[in-house]
């Protein structure tokens, strides 16, 4: 499942059906699902601070996108960025 999609997903930006297809995917798949929580956990922490630093928003974006893209191993969060 594309990262992108499991973003729209949980920005409730997908229609009816496509929400559909993904919460069951997300039911069968453990390591979709993983990443879903882990966005939305990131998310929920951007979210109750109400007006954090731009600088630590684009390191909580680089590090969620790091895991989402590299599978999640934990030992990722010092990969670097080239061109970011
Ligand atoms: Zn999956």
């Amino acid at each position: 499942m594309s990262t992108t999609l499991l973003q729209s997903y949980l920005d409730r930006e997908t229609d009816a059906a496509t929400a559909r297809h993904v919460g069951a995917h997300l039911d069968e798949c453990h390591h979709c699902d993983r990443d879903a929580r882990t966005f939305q956990q990131l998310r929920s922490s951007l979210t109750r601070h109400g007006g954090p630093d731009e600088a630590a928003v684009g390191r909580l974006h680089d590090f969620a996108h790091s895991l989402l893209r590299g599978g999640g191993d934990e030992s990722a969060e010092k990969a670097p960025e080239p061109g970011a």
